[in-house]
């Protein structure tokens, strides 16, 4: 049914109204939710994230008006739901995530995903690079993510991208990091990306100007090598992203954040995630809505989407 016949806010649960089902068989790209937040250091809350972008996409529409693009006419699309991960057990739970992700990819899909808190990314890429190999990475956030360990743990959602570096997931020349900023441990917290060959930008970087001549950079570095976006909401700045569970002052616009997406098409993107939206600290919905409308750039990312 089309999206001017049944009301917006009524129809099906899933992401964007898609049809729902239960594998990824037949799909050129699966949506899931991985409703994790047992990773997290400070507030908890990105296990409703998928139910709550669910909720607000009802106000997503088929067509990106900038942009031309028709990723419904372009693909074939539904929302397989959830992970059922073991919300007691951390290592259970990324255990559990990367085998669904390996199904998912022998099925010949590419996946969108809804966090839950970054930790969840670890999982996903070790099953895509069993794949397609290192990977390149776009990675939006307020923070580097690549502790060593936080509180002697090795995997949480402040040490997964030294995880998936030093476990040769990601090739860091191919990687550029958005949207650093605020505080640190010490600090030297980014320079061990620098150090691996990551191209660090930091949120005062991107300050008072448009990035797409960053992305045509971002592009460049890439080549036409595989390429995952790991987006957390936290790059952006807290007064259109306040539902979450670290947020930073001063990071990107959401239109910085467009910008990005948008500056990913023409890569050979194989999977993108949106993580650590904690929908309970935004009661006016804007982070969640945010979210969705973010997703939908990425559906409109992925190589091969229709532009008017
Ligand atoms: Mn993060
Ligand atoms: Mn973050």
């Amino acid at each position: 049914m089309g999206g001017n016949e049944m009301p917006r806010f009524a129809g099906p649960g899933t992401l964007f109204r898609l049809p729902a089902q239960d594998s990824a068989d037949g799909l050129d790209i699966a949506i899931m939710g991985v409703p994790l937040d047992i990773g997290t250091s400070n507030r908890p809350g990105a296990r409703f994230g998928p139910r709550g972008i669910r909720a607000e996409s009802v106000l997503v529409r088929p067509y990106g008006m900038a942009t031309g693009a028709a990723p419904f006419d372009s693909f074939q699309i539904a929302d397989i739901g959830d992970v059922a991960l073991n919300t007691f057990n951390l290592a259970d739970s990324i255990g559990i995530i990367e085998a669904h992700y390996d199904r998912i990819v022998t099925a010949g899909a590419k996946t969108l995903s809804m966090g839950g808190d970054h930790t969840v990314t670890l999982p996903i890429l070790r099953a895509l690079a069993r794949v397609h190999g290192p990977m390149g990475l776009v990675h939006v956030d307020a923070h580097a993510d690549i502790n060593d360990e936080m509180f002697g743990e090795r995997i949480t959602h402040g040490t997964i991208f030294r995880r998936a570096i030093e476990e040769g997931l990601i090739d860091p020349k191919r990687m550029t990091q958005i949207g650093l900023r605020a505080t640190g441990y010490s600090a030297e917290d980014f320079d061990w990306s620098r150090q691996q060959g990551v191209r660090v930008v930091t949120a005062e970087d991107c300050w008072y100007q448009s990035l797409s001549p960053l992305m045509t950079e971002v592009r460049d570095r890439i080549g036409d090598q595989p390429v995952y976006l790991s987006f957390d909401i936290d790059g952006l700045d807290p007064s259109v992203a306040p539902g979450t569970g670290t947020p930073e002052p001063a990071g990107l616009s959401s239109s910085q954040g467009l910008e990005i997406i948008r500056g990913v098409f023409g890569c050979n993107l194989i999977g993108a995630d949106l993580v650590e939206v904690a929908p309970q600290y935004d009661p006016s919905g804007n982070t969640a809505l945010l979210a969705a409308n973010l997703l939908f750039e990425m559906l409109c990312s992925f190589p091969g989407c229709k532009r008017r």
